[in-house]
């Protein structure tokens, strides 16, 4: 589902962040990528939700070679995934329940399609009773699950995470993986950047070690492999 082929980044301030890179990840994987700060992690994800555009090289995702998406297209190939960032990025002003259905209206869903739909993911991630709520009456960790069940309202297929867990406790961090888990189980691809070594070498996946810009280690049910 996703294959990247002799992908580089080049930064327009000279820093090659990604210097050679080839990988396939298929569907159903759960995937964690892991290195030391400033190793390219953050620049390959980006480059798999279009965020950021390669030098050269190919990334196919779905069939479709991003690398050479024009610009009018890059909305209808977001709906198909779903982002997470260590930040959330919930917007201020809207409760959690227009934040989550956002994704909905934007393509125009039915209003009752959009409300079944909304509880659905709301009940996944155990906050339905706070749906009127602001993300400013909400924790750390209940504002990160918003953001995820904002992540899977439309059902993609693919969901990428960026240090998801970053700014939350642990024991927050693990009911935040306890999600992912699950939404993998259903059969989404999960590709998780992180820096989070005891769930890593605890909730085994295949672990992707990017140093460099280059993939220094790719292992089924891998090890963090690293300090912190
Ligand atoms: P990581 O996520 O592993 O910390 P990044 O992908 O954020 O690594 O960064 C890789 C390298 O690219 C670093 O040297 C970083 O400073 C640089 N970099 C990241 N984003 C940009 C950018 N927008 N412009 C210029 N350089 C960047
Ligand atoms: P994170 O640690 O969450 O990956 P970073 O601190 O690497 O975030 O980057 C924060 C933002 O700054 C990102 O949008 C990244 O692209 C940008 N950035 C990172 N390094 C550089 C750099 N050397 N020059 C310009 N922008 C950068």
């Amino acid at each position: 589902m996703i294959e990247m082929q002799e992908v580089y980044k080049k930064y327009p301030n000279g820093v090659s962040a990604i210097n050679g890179i080839d990988v396939r990840i298929n569907q159903g994987e759960f995937v964690y990528v892991v290195g030391p700060s400033g190793a390219g992690k953050s620049t390959f994800i980006k480059m798999m939700y279009r965020e950021e555009i390669p030098t050269s090289g190919t990334i196919t995702i779905n069939g479709a070679n991003i690398a050479k998406l024009k610009m009018s297209k890059v909305p209808l190939f977001r709906r198909n995934l779903g982002v997470v960032f260590q930040d959330f990025k919930l917007l201020p002003t809207l409760t959690v329940y227009e934040n989550v259905a956002f994704a909905l209206e934007v393509i125009e869903a039915q209003p009752k399609v959009i409300k079944k739909r909304v509880m659905e993911v709301m009940d996944l991630v155990g906050l339905k009773h706070k749906i009127k709520m602001l993300p400013s009456e909400l924790s750390g960790g209940e504002q990160q699950r918003i953001s995820i069940a904002r992540s899977i309202v439309n059902s993609p297929r693919l969901v990428i995470a960026d240090e998801p867990t970053g700014n939350l406790d642990p024991d927050t961090s693990w009911e935040i993986m306890k999600i992912f888990e699950e939404i993998n189980n259903r059969g989404t691809t999960v590709v998780m950047a992180t820096h989070n070594k005891e769930i890593v070498n605890t909730l085994k996946h295949r672990v992707i070690a990017i140093e460099g810009g280059r993939i220094a280690r790719d292992e089924q049910r891998g090890e963090y492999g690293y300090e912190n």
